[in-house]
């Protein structure tokens, strides 16, 4: 069998499936399948497939034709340039959460020039790491710790943490900061924030992340509502909380953070143009 006729099976099963880009989809799982990248796949149509290259990758166009995600199929997803561990036990990280990033940079940075000695960071419902990780890499000086409830996602970013720093990191198990110990200059969040009624819908959309990482509560706020004053308590002077949000939220967050103490806060919009970010200040 060629190249394109295992990718012209791929697409013919993926079609039948909730892809929405069967093609992509079916080269990036060939390309696995054969230990080679996708470019070079696609590169020689008409190259003879290594017959054992087809069961694995017939078995991983099952199982995405199933709802599993590329993502979590190939055991990885690049963010921010880096390629992290993902398992179906995290949230597979975004696009829109590399504005949450880049606002932790700009904060490390402000919160850097105003003093000497490192930034210390910490990154509660981290999931697979990535965006604690990722602002730990970018700024090596900065001192970062990471917290999740689930002892497998806490599995994922230790995993992470190793494959991206080549170092392991203060890890606390448990609910958002109740048990972090430390006093931070900057704490970031993508915690669950969609309202548990959307959640069956997403899923009817391919979107396979665990439920815990989605589930906001009744109004998808119910998490910003413990975090934010959790953070007040836990921030230094001038110290920032920065936490990804759902489209329509900016306001909520940014009065929960006025209200907990937050001098100054603004909210960031992602690529797409949709409210993604918000950031408070302490005084
Ligand atoms: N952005 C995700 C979604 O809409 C939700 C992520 C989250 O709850 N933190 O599927």
């Amino acid at each position: 069998m060629t190249v394109r006729e295992a990718l012209s099976e791929g697409v013919t099963v993926l079609r039948r499936g909730i892809s929405g880009s069967p093609f992509l989809d079916a080269s990036l799982l060939l390309a696995a399948a054969a230990g080679v990248d996708s470019t070079s796949i696609l590169s020689d149509h008409l190259r003879d497939l290594d017959p054992a290259w087809l069961g694995a990758y017939r078995d991983s166009l099952a199982r995405r034709a199933s709802g599993e995600s590329v993502a979590v199929i190939l055991g990885r997803k690049e963010f921010y340039g880096r390629d992290f561990l993902v398992t179906r036990d995290v949230l597979v990280p975004r696009p829109d959460t590399e504005t949450l990033v880049a606002e932790g940079l700009r904060e490390i940075d402000r919160i850097g020039a105003s003093r000497p000695g490192a930034v210390r960071v910490h990154d509660a419902c981290t999931g697979s790491g990535c965006v604690g990780l990722t602002l730990a890499a970018e700024r090596p000086g900065c001192e970062l710790s990471l917290s999740d409830l689930s002892p497998a996602a806490i599995g994922v970013a230790r995993r992470n943490a190793e494959l991206i720093l080549g170092r392991s990191v203060p890890v606390f198990p448990g609910d958002l900061l109740s048990d972090v110990t430390g006093t931070f200059d900057l704490v970031t969040a993508n915690p669950p924030y969609v309202a548990s009624a959307l959640i069956p819908s997403l899923a009817a959309c391919g979107v396979r992340d665990p439920y815990l990482a989605l589930d906001g509560g009744a109004d998808g706020l119910g998490l910003f509502r413990r975090l934010v004053p959790q953070a007040a308590g836990r921030l230094a002077p001038g110290g920032a909380l920065v936490v990804e949000i759902g489209e329509e939220q900016g306001a909520a967050v940014s009065g929960l953070m006025k209200a907990s103490g937050f001098s100054e806060t603004s909210i960031w919009n992602d690529l797409a143009g949709s409210e993604r970010v918000v950031l408070g200040r302490m005084p």
